[in-house]
């Protein structure tokens, strides 16, 4: 690649794709979004890194501000790093040492779901349910209460609760946090649940006094129709972690979010202070581009233009659910997904014949296992996602056929 603008990847020979999975699912406002670009351009030549420790600076400040105002009511404290992973880092280890610092020192097993990821470091790993990419590390990762995941049917749905809430019966008094990535489990191959769900893991946590982490690293800004998915559940996470649209998909950036009596559970002496940082944390360049992001999502309508691409992304599936080879399709927001075969099973080649076949006619689909999926820019153009299912319709056609 040599360029990339809004939801098109220019190649060094001078052929164009649509990036149909938003590189990573971080692209939400499309390439070098102009907000982005420019605020961007403004802060490099301010300033460009300084340690935020006993200092601080006006991006990150007005930042943490405008975050705390459009998280769901009560997530009042931030804490910045720099990527998905290190957000999840960040809450898995302030719920743990919270725990300890109220007394309740049993309180050390999260509970994770199957299908779960939150990221490649150790302690993202711990908590992550996909077993191709995470049981090798077995002997390196702590003790989790993994449950049977929220799937993508109804009766997926009931037979998770019901396992999540016979482990907070049986062991609620050890359970530091539950971790969830509300309404889609974005790795394990798009899958959906409703928000109904959401609400009522937040009661069972609330039942036993668990902490509720939400992992909005993929679904948070506007990716499933709302700007935090946790807002169609009508709950309030105890931590909630964000990175990838944090900054419109321009830099690695992070914040995770936190209650007021979650950060109070750090106060009062020095030795309740919770020692973690990265270097890059609170990047001034990493807080400009989400104020141009945040700036866009304010100004620009995106969630509405979004909501549009999503109606159409509904219809597009409709018709590649008729396929041959296709089994079903999902959607939510606008991530859509298109079942080949029943599981999304990453050794399967039915979704890379796919994407071989999409990348010849000119899309970017790489695949979950044998799971095509769509998660464009939320600014995608109406006729550059036309031409993206289009060209996936074809690919379909010619991988299965
Ligand atoms: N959490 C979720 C839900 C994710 O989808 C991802 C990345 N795909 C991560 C965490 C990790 O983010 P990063 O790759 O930026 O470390």
């Amino acid at each position: 690649m040599t360029s990339a603008a809004g939801a098109t990847l220019t190649l060094a020979d001078g052929r164009t794709l649509i990036d149909g999975v938003g590189s990573w699912w971080v692209s939400a406002l499309g390439h070098n979004h102009p907000r982005v670009v420019e605020a961007l351009e403004a802060q490099l030549r301010t300033m460009a890194h300084v340690a935020l420790a006993g200092l601080t600076h006006e991006p990150a400040a007005r930042l943490a501000a405008r975050l705390a105002a459009l998280a769901p009511p009560g997530l009042t404290r931030v804490f910045y790093s720099d990527n998905g992973s290190t957000a999840v880092e960040v809450a898995i280890r302030a719920a743990f040492q919270w725990q300890q610092q109220r007394g309740d020192v049993r309180r050390r097993v999260f509970v994770s779901f199957e299908g779960a990821y939150h990221g490649d470091t150790i302690g993202a790993v711990s908590v992550g349910g996909i077993d191709e990419f995470h049981a090798r590390f077995g002997p390196l990762l702590f003790e989790t209460a993994r449950v049977r995941g929220p799937g993508g049917n109804a009766q997926h749905w009931e037979a998770s609760l019901a396992a999540l809430s016979d482990v907070l019966q049986r062991r609620g008094d050890e359970i530091a946090a539950v971790v969830i990535e509300p309404l889609v489990q974005g790795a394990a191959g798009m899958l959906m649940h409703p928000p109904e769900l959401v609400r009522r893991v937040r009661e069972l946590c609330d039942s036993v006094g668990a902490l509720l982490i939400a992992d909005e690293v993929f679904v948070g800004f506007g990716r499933t129709g709302t700007l935090f998915a946790c807002e169609q559940a009508g709950v309030t996470p105890d931590l909630m972690c964000l990175s990838k649209g944090l900054t419109g998909g321009a830099l690695p950036f992070a914040a995770t979010l936190a209650t007021e009596a979650v950060y109070d559970g750090f106060r009062g002496a020095r030795d309740r202070m919770f020692y973690y940082g990265h270097s890059y944390c609170g990047n001034p360049l990493g807080c400009a581009a989400a104020h141009g992001a945040l700036d866009a999502f304010e100004q620009d309508d995106v969630l509405g233009a979004a909501q549009a691409r999503a109606a159409e992304l509904e219809s597009g599936l409709a018709v590649l659910a008729t396929l041959p080879g296709v089994s079903s399709v999902r959607r939510t927001g606008l991530i859509g997904a298109v079942q080949l075969g029943h599981e999304s099973r990453y050794g399967d080649d039915v979704g890379w014949r796919v994407y071989q076949a999409a990348l010849r006619s000119g899309a970017y689909l790489r695949p979950l296992g044998n799971v095509v999926y769509f998660v464009p820019a939320l600014t995608i153009p109406a006729a550059t996602l036309g031409t993206l299912l289009e060209i996936a319709e074809g690919a379909i056609r010619e991988a299965v056929g």
